[in-house]
């Protein structure tokens, strides 16, 4: 059995740093991949361009971890969203700050920073072992001694044989559930349950939601900008996203969509009725909407109710307002009555569908859930079950909303591993 101080499980963006870290303080570090290449997940971050971290400030980044902030705080100020920038700047990667502080590489390429990250992770002399699933993590007396692997027995065969690789410490890095392809798939839930960790639930978060009628179905395609929108759970509202969505074949996806969803999926869990409100129109109130409508209905008054909707409402949507208001398209302006007028303004203002469920963990951005946070030490990353087990990443229970935040906090938790782990 061949001995090293740290083995690294998943090689994510925190499994990378986390070894590099530790390799740069001089220690013996392997880095076991499943996949036959690390960081896939890395390479197709913000549509491929990789939204690596973000320009908010302490308050406003803690917050995006909501729960989590607590736990987060220690990390982020060890290594903040500059470090990472300057970081990736000594790689050679030099990093811009787009709308929402959203921090890119100024290649507009993922694959850029997947790169420079693994170039150096073996430059401070990490080995990095691809298609290496790890099946369990070894302990005695509450000790790590090394974990139970699988690897090609002979390059040219498929087989795989179990191996054992003996080590003092272990990070897990394997990240959550989502986008299982990615070599994501949940796996470290069960490696630290198996060491006596408790695993909070488990599930999609940042991921589109399912609608219960046909008029998603019936709008997709339609993306909407400067629009609100607004979650109500059993009649009451619980949150609001002003912002970008679309509608798809199966309900609603976007930007402000992906961040409401956990709301939804939380109240979804419980059996809650979950109600999402689209304002098309959230800068004028009601009351100036329907004069506006009004005005329009008699200005317009020989035109057809279908052509004059055009100022009201994108093309895509005319036929199925019309069709779920029933009103008849061919009505006179003059002629629409005030109940009519009515439905167009709710329409603008509070167009509502019922949301019925979620998408699965295969279009889920992250996950939510993971191993129970009061079982980490937050300032070294070490569990406080297992001496010499470290964790980092979305294994945690942590998650961040959209804009880099989820990045930056796999970096600056593998970071604080990678530099934690004992000489
Ligand atoms: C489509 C998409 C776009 C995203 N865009 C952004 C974005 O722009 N900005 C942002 O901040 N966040 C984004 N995220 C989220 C972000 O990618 C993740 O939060 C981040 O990758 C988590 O890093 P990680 O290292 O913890 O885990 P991962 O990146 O999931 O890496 C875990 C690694 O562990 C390996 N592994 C798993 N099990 C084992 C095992 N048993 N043995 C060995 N290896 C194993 C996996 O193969 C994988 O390589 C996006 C996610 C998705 C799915």
């Amino acid at each position: 059995m061949s001995s090293h101080d740290l083995i690294v499980v998943g090689g994510g963006p925190a499994g990378l740093m986390a070894a590099g870290q530790a390799a740069a303080r001089g220690l013996k570090v392997v880095l076991l991949e499943k996949k036959h290449l690390p960081a896939r997940k890395l390479g197709i971050t913000g549509k491929g361009r990789c939204n690596l971290t973000n320009t908010a400030q302490v308050n406003d980044f803690l917050r995006a971890f909501k729960a989590g902030a607590n736990f987060m705080r220690f990390a982020l100020g060890r290594f903040s969203s500059r470090d990472l920038r300057l970081f990736f700047q000594d790689l050679g990667v030099e990093t811009v700050a787009e709308r929402g502080g959203r921090v890119f590489p100024a290649a507009q390429e993922a694959g850029v920073v997947v790169k420079s990250l693994v170039q150096w992770v073996q430059q401070q002399g990490v080995e990095i072992r691809t298609e290496s699933p790890v099946k369990r993590i070894l302990s005695e007396k509450g000790r790590i001694t090394g974990v139970a692997l699988q690897e090609k027995s002979c390059p040219y065969r498929s087989g795989l044989k179990d191996k054992i690789l003996a080590a003092k410490n272990v990070v897990i890095a394997t990240g959550g559930s989502s986008y299982p392809a990615t070599g994501s798939t949940g796996d470290g839930y069960a490696l630290a349950a198996d060491l006596g960790h408790s695993i909070t639930d488990v599930y999609p978060a940042l991921v589109p939601l399912i609608t219960a009628d046909d008029t998603a179905f019936r709008l997709q395609g339609l993306s909407l900008r400067n629009v609100l929108a607004e979650i109500f759970i059993q009649g009451r509202k619980e949150a609001q996203e002003f912002g970008e969505m679309l509608f798809t074949h199966f309900g609603v996806s976007g930007p402000i969509i992906l961040t409401l969803s956990k709301a939804a999926v939380q109240a979804l869990n419980q059996n809650l009725e979950v109600t999402l409100s689209i304002d098309l129109k959230p800068a004028v109130s009601h009351s100036q909407l329907k004069q506006r409508i009004s005005r329009t209905m008699h200005a317009q008054g020989r035109k057809k109710l279908v052509n004059i909707l055009k100022d009201f409402l994108p093309l895509k949507m005319i036929p199925v307002f019309l069709d779920k208001s029933g009103i008849d398209p061919d009505t006179p302006g003059s002629m629409v009555s005030a109940a009519d007028q009515k439905k167009l303004r709710l329409w603008c203002k509070e167009l509502r569908l019922r949301i019925s469920g979620y998408r699965s963990f295969h279009e889920a951005i992250i996950t939510s859930g993971g191993v129970r946070l009061s079982q980490v030490n937050p300032r070294t990353m070490e569990s406080r079950l297992i001496k010499g087990l470290f964790f980092a990443g979305e294994v945690l229970d942590i998650d961040a909303d959209t804009g880099g935040f989820n990045l930056q906090g796999a970096f600056s938790t593998g970071w604080v591993a990678g530099n934690s782990v004992p000489a």
